[in-house]
């Protein structure tokens, strides 16, 4: 059985369990998960609950004031619109923008959007395997792409970068865990080798599928446009850990983005159209399918995801009661961009099985090893 197939395996087991055997047998094992919030969520080791049961976060409702200082969505897509059309035929070689596709469902909706509505922009779509991508995933690239007709690069680096990059990270954990350490350094990998690759191709623009929410916490963005401090920097550190620390190797660091390497001119512009669209998670889901772009049982997070984000959500339980992954998602639910009941049993199953190590200890077990680590080496001990 390949490395992979056990993954879907487990993640399709995992999704059924939640579905099936969950409703009820929650009840029975409340030892085992957290309280959390009747409106959005939160885990009581994230946002203290009251009497009600509810958090914090929803009596203050302070979280959404930066997301309201912003002008209106429709504003915003407009100007996006003008800023996508600002680039047709501007690429000096043989396409205008490169767009980041993952095989998850939001850069899917995203490359066919931005196909339609800008037909003559010429569009290079780009695949950076981090050796963790799911077999459901790479799938879907394929269908999507094949349906649009429409370029494709795909990038694979060497395992033992990227395996050395997660073990460092993993066993290097900052303030927000596994999704602000580990995951959030794929994403910056991504980002710093899609701006290296637009660059060496002369393509002015590089268009990536971050939600608004992905942005809002994790960069502090404020446009949809990269700000122009990230552009124009060298990569030193990636979530609070030097770079230098990481990679030793001279050659290991050539990945990275250094603007300084290039000309001010000839430095892409990145985009995020999701942050100006703001589409609720559901609105997506159902352009996907209307579309044809993905069949159904194609677009759960859990299956299209990486491979590793199991163990990352595991060990972060172990360290701080609650996955690093859920405060984005409680507080999309406050905003009303996902639904509460889409979300509240995939984190009580979580907690449950990273206490137990019932359900996805395989797929747990496999990736650990993959990065050369122990359970102990991660904090991961399970309870009788
Ligand atoms: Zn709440």
């Amino acid at each position: 059985m390949t490395d992979t197939s056990k993954f879907i395996r487990e993640a399709k087991a995992f999704e059924f369990y939640i579905k099936t055997i969950w409703p009820w047998k929650r009840k029975l094992v409340k030892r085992y998960y957290s309280k959390r919030c009747v409106r959005c969520t939160a885990s009581e080791r994230y946002s203290p609950l009251d009497e009600q049961g509810i958090c914090r976060l929803c009596r203050d409702d302070k979280t959404s004031t930066d997301n309201n200082n912003l002008p209106p969505s429709d504003i915003l897509t407009e100007q996006l619109h003008q800023t996508m059309a600002s680039y047709v035929g501007k690429g000096q070689g043989d396409h205008d923008a490169l767009v980041l596709v993952s095989g998850g469902k939001d850069s899917s909706y995203m490359v066919h959007r931005l196909h339609e509505e800008h037909p003559k922009l010429r569009l290079l779509t780009y695949t950076h395997h981090n050796g963790f991508m799911s077999s459901v995933a790479l799938d879907n690239v394929q269908q999507v792409i094949g349906k649009l007709g429409v370029d494709h690069f795909f990038y694979r680096p060497r395992m033992n970068f990227m395996i050395r990059l997660f073990r460092y990270q993993l066993t290097h954990l900052g303030p927000n865990g596994g999704y602000g350490t580990v995951d959030y350094s794929d994403g910056e990998l991504l980002l710093d080798s899609s701006m290296n690759l637009a660059v060496k191709l002369k393509i002015p623009l590089v268009i990536c599928g971050y939600s608004r929410y992905q942005l809002l916490d994790g960069f502090g963005c404020d446009t949809f446009l990269l700000p122009d401090q990230r552009r124009y920097s060298d990569r030193k550190e990636i979530a609070g850990n030097a770079l230098q620390d990481i990679f030793p190797n001279e050659g290991d660091q050539a990945i990275w983005w250094h603007a300084s390497k290039w000309k001010k001119e000839q430095i892409p512009q990145m985009a995020f159209p999701l942050f100006a669209w703001d589409l609720a998670e559901e609105e997506i889901r159902a352009k996907v399918f209307q579309l044809g772009l993905l069949k159904a049982g194609m677009v759960s997070p859990v299956l299209t995801n990486a491979e590793y984000i199991p163990v990352l959500g595991v060990v972060d339980i172990h360290r701080d009661g609650y996955s690093s992954f859920e405060p984005e998602f409680s507080r999309m639910i406050r905003e009303g961009k996902a639904k509460k009941e889409n979300w509240q049993y995939i984190w009580e199953v979580l907690e449950y099985t990273a206490r137990t190590g019932k359900l996805i200890s395989g797929t747990i077990d496999q990736t650990l090893a993959r990065l050369g680590l122990s359970r102990q080496d991660v904090g991961i001990k399970y309870q009788k």
